[in-house]
C-alpha cells in the first residue's frame, strides 16, 4: 500500500423529491417556456478511503522480528459526495511495518505519543 491511497465505494441514490425544490410536474417558467416537466435530483453519494503516514518510526516489529520502520498511518473514511470528499465519517490510527506489511491498531492517544516520541528524539539529536 502507498500513501494517499484511495479506494472508493459509491452509491447513488435518486430521490423523487427534495425538500426546496418544487413538486413533480409543478409548472416552472424557463426563458419564457412554460416546463412541465418532473424535477428530479440524480445524488451521487458514497464514501471513500484516505491514507496519510502521519509518522515514522523505527523498532524491532512483532511480526517479523526485524528492526524496520513502522509507518503511522492514519486512515480515514469519509462522506464523498459527487465522488468529493466532504467530512470524515471515521478516523483510525494503524502502525504498519515496511518490511512485512504487517498492521497493528493504535489509538489516537498512541499515535499522539509516537509523534511527540519521535519529536523528543530529533531534539537529543541535535
Ligand atoms: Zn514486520
Amino acid at each position: 500500500m502507498t500513501p494517499d491511497q484511495h479506494s472508493a465505494q459509491t452509491f447513488a441514490g435518486g430521490f423523487g423529491r427534495v425538500k426546496g425544490l418544487p413538486r413533480p410536474g409543478t409548472a416552472l417558467l424557463d426563458g419564457g417556456a412554460v416546463q412541465r416537466k418532473a424535477q428530479r435530483m440524480f445524488l451521487i453519494f458514497g464514501s471513500s478511503v484516505h491514507e496519510t503516514i502521519i509518522n515514522v518510526v523505527r523498532f524491532v516489529c512483532g511480526y517479523c522480528g526485524v528492526d524496520a520502520p513502522q509507518n503511522v498511518v492514519k486512515r480515514s473514511n469519509r462522506f464523498t459526495l459527487f465522488f468529493l470528499p466532504l467530512f470524515p465519517i471515521s478516523t483510525r490510527y494503524i502502525n504498519r511495518c515496511t518490511n512485512c506489511g504487517g498492521e497493528t491498531a493504535l489509538t489516537a492517544e498512541q499515535a499522539r505519543h509516537s509523534l511527540t516520541w519521535s519529536a523528543r528524539a530529533s531534539d537529543t539529536r541535535r
